[in-house]
């Protein structure tokens, strides 16, 4: 470690007060990916702001179409949460298969989308349910969030405050997991929003969440497994680690839409 300030503020106003010095500020919510990145000093911020103390970043509802979900918001209480397992039972079920009991206990919504790891599994959910992700200042739709690898629209020490996403008629996530770390080798959410309106969103695959369009052009007029069975995912821009080569990602994808679809037809 080197050495850096800290704070912990109760309130917005306190945090807006502490961003005014000229110190480049960096939040700290469940620090389960931060604290290793400051320990190999991939980040060195001069004010370190431990933001998990501020109320107006907590707290979980059901909006008109949906629910709005606070930045702060642990795995673990999404995964546990009666209102998620009675609107989006999906959400609750991929919450509860990231990471480990620590990890889930920790980790946060808002950090893990404003982290954006490419094998991250909230990213997928988020695109699928044409999610708007919210700062102190605006809202974002999903499909402008994500931009690339670990990067995300939001700006220089902007906030996430809470996320939205809409109640789909059916969904399903199917994940191919690293079985050290859980994040997803290849990870696929599969929602139906009614009305025609269907998105498969792809995480782990690439090196940012991704939506597979004419997978989801197919499923629109048929949602079914022969719907789709005859196209092809594209290995092109896939990742290639030790785990898997972008061929194999890409059959994987194909695979784990096919399996999300069969689970929501039989
Ligand atoms: C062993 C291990 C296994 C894991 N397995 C999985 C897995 O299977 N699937 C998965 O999806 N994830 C996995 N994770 C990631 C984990 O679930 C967390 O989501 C992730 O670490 C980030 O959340 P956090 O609250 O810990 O954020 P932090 O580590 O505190 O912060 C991460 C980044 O987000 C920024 N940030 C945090 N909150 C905000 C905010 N409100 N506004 C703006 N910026 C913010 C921070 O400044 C930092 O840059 C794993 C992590 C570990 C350590």
């Amino acid at each position: 470690m080197y050495q850096f300030d800290f704070a912990k503020p109760k309130t917005l106003d306190d945090l807006k007060a502490l961003r005014e010095g000229e110190a480049e500020v960096q939040y700290l919510a469940g620090g389960m990916t931060l604290i290793a990145t400051l320990k190999q000093r991939l980040a060195m911020p001069e004010l370190l702001v431990d933001i998990s103390a501020i109320d107006d970043l907590k707290g979980l509802s059901k909006t008109a179409d949906g629910l709005k979900i606070g930045a702060l918001t642990k795995h673990a209480d999404v995964a546990s949460n009666a209102d998620v397992k009675n609107t989006i039972p999906t959400l609750a079920k991929l919450a509860g298969m990231i990471g480990d009991p620590q990890v889930r206990n920790r980790g946060t919504l808002g950090g893990s989308v404003a982290n954006n790891d490419p094998s991250a599994d909230y990213p997928a959910a988020v695109l699928a349910l044409k999610g708007t992700i919210h700062t102190e200042n605006r809202s974002i739709t999903a499909d402008d969030f994500f931009v690339d690898l670990f990067e995300t629209a939001l700006d220089e020490g902007e906030l996430l405050t809470a996320i939205e996403v809409k109640t789909p008629t059916r969904a399903s996530y199917q994940k191919f997991a690293n079985p050290a770390s859980r994040y997803a080798i290849a990870g696929v959410f599969v929602a139906d929003l009614g009305g025609g309106d269907v998105r498969v969103a792809v995480t782990g695959a690439g090196p940012c969440v991704y939506r597979l369009k004419d997978f989801e052009a197919a499923l629109a007029k048929d949602f079914s497994v022969d719907a789709i069975k005859g196209l092809e995912v594209s290995a092109d821009g896939l990742n290639e680690d030790v785990h898997a080569s972008p061929d194999y990602r890409a059959d994987l994808v194909k695979t784990l839409t096919m399996r999300a679809v069969k689970e929501l037809t039989d």
